[in-house]
């Protein structure tokens, strides 16, 4: 009978480490023809390294981090974490004034007086700031200081290790629009996607274009869904056919949102769910 076929997939999936929250999203999994990815901490570790400061001031190497990661303390998206690890020994202070996390963009703090930025070139541009763009590949943090350009910070993420598989097979599996969103710059998009070999990518988008962008694609795909990490992922999650979140680093926001979580953070889970979906399909009829 078919609850019977249904709790029977959902019951292998929990066994594989794949939280499918009803029978009709198994269904939804066997009927999907498109897949949108988030990048970082879904494509990507979401384990930035600082690799390079570029100066454009007086300050020293470890006195543009500090400055960094003093505005950086508050934040607990992955950029943040990596500025302060790699700002040995910068002084926390228990208030930055008017800190502000603006998301897709950056953040804006006062420390002892003087109006700090840090973020990309969105976040220079809507405050006049004079910066120098960065020709180096990652991600750039541009930090200014009342008003006045310092330095960029790079810093870089990595493919998760079976994200470039997870793809191939997904495409076997007849997935034919394998596509990535992030808010990120074009060019380290532009990487991510040859290398993983995905179909589509849309970069230096902000939370709410990343919804709008979902629904564009609604409307030239059978069934869709999205695989997000969380931070600012949850409209996103519950916008698509299916939402798919990440459950392991996942915020709690994305894991009520979502319709199937992955309790571990891998792209080849995905693949798990759909041969588990086909399976439950068999038993079905
Ligand atoms: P993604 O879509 O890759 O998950 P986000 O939407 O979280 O990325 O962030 C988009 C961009 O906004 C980042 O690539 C970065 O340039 C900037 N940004 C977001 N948060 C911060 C932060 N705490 N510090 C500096 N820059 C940030
Ligand atoms: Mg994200």
């Amino acid at each position: 009978s078919i609850p019977l076929g249904f709790f029977g997939g959902i019951g292998l999936a929990s066994k594989n480490g794949i939280l499918v929250k009803g029978g009709n999203y198994l269904e939804a999994l066997n009927k999907l023809d498109t897949i949108v990815f988030d990048k970082t901490g879904t494509l990507t570790e979401g384990n930035f390294k600082v690799t390079e400061v570029n100066i454009c001031s007086d300050y020293s190497r470890e006195e543009i981090l500090e400055i960094a990661a003093e505005v950086e303390q508050f934040s607990n998206h992955p950029i943040a974490l990596s500025i302060i690890e790699a700002a040995k020994n910068y002084k926390k202070h228990s208030a930055a004034n008017n800190y502000q996390e603006i998301s897709g963009a950056g953040i804006k703090a006062e420390l002892d007086n003087n109006l700090i930025l840090a973020g990309n070139e969105r976040l220079m541009q809507k405050n006049n700031i004079e910066y120098e763009k960065t020709d180096s590949t990652g991600t750039a943090v541009y930090l200014a200081k009342n008003g006045e350009f310092l330095a960029s910070i790079i810093i870089s993420d990595q493919l998760k290790d079976d994200a470039k598989a997870a793809v191939s097979e997904l495409k076997e599996l007849g997935i034919n629009n394998l596509a990535m969103l992030t808010g990120d710059n074009q060019l380290t998009a532009a990487k991510v996607a040859s290398s993983l070999k995905l179909d589509n990518f849309y970069a230096e988008l902000l939370p709410d274009q990343k919804v709008e962008k979902v629904e564009e694609l609604l409307h030239s795909s059978n069934k869709l869904a999205f695989v997000g990490d969380g931070i600012n992922d949850a409209p996103v999650l519950a916008r698509s056919d299916l939402g798919i979140a990440m459950g392991g680093l996942g915020s709690d926001a994305a894991i009520e949102a979502a319709d199937v979580v992955l309790m571990t953070d891998e792209p080849s889970k995905i693949v798990s769910a759909l041969n588990i979906a086909a399976k439950t399909k068999e038993l079905v009829w």
